[in-house]
């Protein structure tokens, strides 16, 4: 598998992750008695991430772009690939083997209520990280809680509030003071905008851009919206059932995309101008089930421009362009 190289403006020569030809497939019995199947859930994606870099991971929901996101951090474990963190190899790694990656690599939830303990302040929800690994307690940990409450905008006279009484924009800091609070060097960040006001969405952006500027932080900003990943993206991955088809730079997506399904993609964001007729086509259908996914390119049943070849040869990654690669025949 192509390994897509991404290089940001904030990068070093080691990147902060590495993911290599990563598979998740997930056994689903349809009877008691018949043989089970597989959901090809994540089908060989590679990819890598710079200091201080962001990389949006696109593509419709069922694509398996959140299960790419949870399988980095292994909280489900990968069926086959490889994952590198600082250049260790850490797919195999226990629990205990794991536990000082646990604080390099944090995550943010797509719904901050569901994912916040309603039986825990606020405050108590940002330090347990912090009591967990056993780096702060007490005093020490309640000033580190004020410290990432302001760092996120939040009131420290909030530290002793529930969930639910704050807003879905100050549930979203909770969770990124949260995901700070052990200093990681990447954050998957899931969805991070998709539940919340779109005024608010950019706010909580706005924040996770300050963050990455002022600490160095490397995302993997995972979004069903290529409009919601423009602003924060310094490289785009887009994702069709289980495989990435096409990757460039953020510029060359919004302008030069290469793949059928990324234009499809584009199609689906509004023109903000209501004078202006919208003549582009828009994607058809629904996403083929991961569990008998089309054959040759997955992407076939809803392509355009499809040809005979497309129903029976996979495309390959390739480099179309300098810094884009592409999955298509004809591309
Ligand atoms: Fe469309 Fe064929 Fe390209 Fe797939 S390989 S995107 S079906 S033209």
């Amino acid at each position: 598998m192509t390994d897509v190289n991404m290089q940001g403006a904030g990068s070093t020569a080691q990147p902060v992750l590495v993911v290599d030809a990563l598979k998740k497939h997930f056994p689903v019995r349809r009877g008691f008695l018949s043989a089970p199947d597989l959901v090809l859930a994540v089908d060989g994606v590679s990819f890598s991430i710079g200091l201080g870099e962001t990389l949006g991971l696109v593509g419709e929901s069922g694509c398996g772009k959140s299960t790419v996101g949870r399988a980095i951090l292994r909280l489900i474990e990968p069926t086959d690939g490889s994952i590198r963190v600082a250049g260790q190899d850490i797919t195999t790694l226990s629990n205990r083997e794991m536990r000082p990656f646990r604080r390099e690599l944090q995550i943010i939830f797509q719904d901050p209520f569901s994912s916040l303990n309603p039986r825990m302040t606020a405050g108590d929800i940002v330090g347990e990280p912090l009591r967990t690994h056993r780096l702060a307690s007490g005093k020490a940990c309640e000033a580190r809680v004020a410290q990432l409450f302001d760092r996120v905008g939040l009131s420290r006279a909030q530290m002793g509030n529930y969930p639910h009484q704050f807003s879905g924009g100050q549930r979203q800091r909770i969770g990124i003071a949260r995901a700070l609070a052990l200093n990681p060097k990447l954050i998957v960040c899931d969805e991070p905008v998709s539940a919340l006001d779109v005024s608010i969405q950019a706010q909580v952006i706005n924040l996770l851009m300050d963050l990455q500027r002022d600490l160095g932080l490397s995302y993997l900003f995972i979004s069903h919206n290529l409009a919601v990943v423009e602003h924060i993206s310094h490289r785009i991955a887009v994702m069709y059932l289980g495989r990435i088809v096409e990757t460039a730079d953020k510029a060359t997506i919004f302008t030069k995309p290469g793949h059928p399904y990324t234009e499809a993609l584009l199609s689906a964001i509004p023109v903000p101008d209501p004078t202006i007729r919208d003549t582009r086509p828009a994607l058809q259908g629904d996403v083929p089930s991961p569990v008998h996914p089309p054959s040759g390119c997955h992407f076939h049943t809803r392509c355009p421009i499809a040809v005979a070849r497309c129903r029976v040869e996979t495309p390959l990654l390739h480099e179309i362009a300098p810094g884009q690669q592409v999955a298509c025949h004809l591309r």
